[in-house]
């Protein structure tokens, strides 16, 4: 139907962190005798992390990131139980392990710890479990970071089933953050605009991308980093789709935006380098064949399909 003949169902399966599987049946945040039950029933799994990186469990050769009941509590030291939802029907929760329980859990054979990143990259997990550790990552750190009450400075408290933190001494609520981060592909007839930081691997050039700032709307903060990042001018802007991108707590809003310049000037400050590429340059950086060894972000990373979505589109 007009308006949707484009838009795409759901992200791309291979788009790390993006595919929500759960129902998170918010309305049980509140329902401490259901949770309490919900935490005893056999079905119940339980996603587990200490000091930011996920406790996986071998499950014969291969890695299993849900635990049971007492596979939890052999970790020792776990915390609040965060609620992430349901996974037909059956509850699936989060803990954090206490960071002095690390040297252990690392020393146990039944166990590996690896980072988020990685478990992403080497497509360990289903889509949508990738999204569950990922949520639990974000919302962990936010409460290890945000302990305290931003208006009055007290301690504040774990609440809404770890969706909320409350302050007793002065009331206020507060609320998990995710920070919008526009990255975006200029283009310009049958080329793209790709930058590199000083920060990336050898021959590697993404899109651009920045975080938006309070009081832009979407395509307002697009047209600004691309300027001021490389003095390209941009007109309309295109939603593409986005993903959550829990290092630390970030949403990524992929666009597509049409350039009405050419000249870059770079701001070194942001970048090392920014490059026109053609749009079958673009297909052989996708495909790891481009003439000077010019690589995109890997599958898991939206740049890598904003850019695709540019050459399938030529
Ligand atoms: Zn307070």
């Amino acid at each position: 139907m007009g308006f949707f003949a484009d838009a795409p169902e759901a992200p791309p399966a291979e788009l790390g962190f993006a595919s929500l599987s759960l129902d998170r049946a918010a309305f049980r945040r509140e329902d401490a005798s259901w949770l309490n039950k919900a935490l005893a029933l056999p079905g119940t799994r339980f996603v587990a992390l200490c000091k930011d990186i996920p406790v996986l469990a071998f499950d014969g050769a291969a890695l299993k990131a849900l635990f049971s009941r007492d596979g939890l509590e052999s970790l020792g030291g776990i915390g609040e139980p965060l609620f992430l939802g349901l996974e037909d029907g059956a509850p699936r929760f989060a803990f954090e392990v206490a960071s002095e329980q690390l040297e252990a859990l690392k020393a146990r054979q039944d166990l590996k710890l690896i980072d988020m990143r990685s478990i992403a990259m080497q497509g360990l997990f289903s889509p949508g479990l990738l999204n569950a550790i990922g949520t639990a990552k974000a919302m962990l750190l936010w409460h290890n970071r945000h302990r305290f009450c931003s208006t009055c400075g007290k301690p504040s408290d774990w609440a809404s089933a770890g969706w909320k933190r409350h302050c007793s001494h002065c009331g206020a609520d507060h609320f998990p953050r995710t920070d919008p981060v526009v990255i975006m592909l200029a283009v310009r007839g049958d080329s793209c605009l790709l930058g590199r930081s000083a920060h990336f691997p050898e021959g590697r050039f993404s899109c651009l991308a920045g975080f938006m700032e309070p009081g832009e709307g979407i395509e307002d903060a697009v047209r600004r980093e691309i300027l001021e990042e490389t003095g390209i001018r941009t007109g309309r802007v295109r939603y593409l789709y986005a993903q959550p991108w829990p290092f630390p707590s970030s949403l990524m809003i992929g666009c597509l935006a049409e350039a009405t310049s050419t000249e870059i000037t770079i701001d070194t400050t942001e970048l090392a380098d920014a490059r026109w590429f053609t749009r079958e340059e673009a297909r052989q950086i996708l495909e790891n064949r481009h003439p000077q060894g010019i690589s995109s972000p890997p599958r898991m990373a939206i740049a890598n399909h904003i850019l695709q979505a540019f050459v399938d589109a030529g």
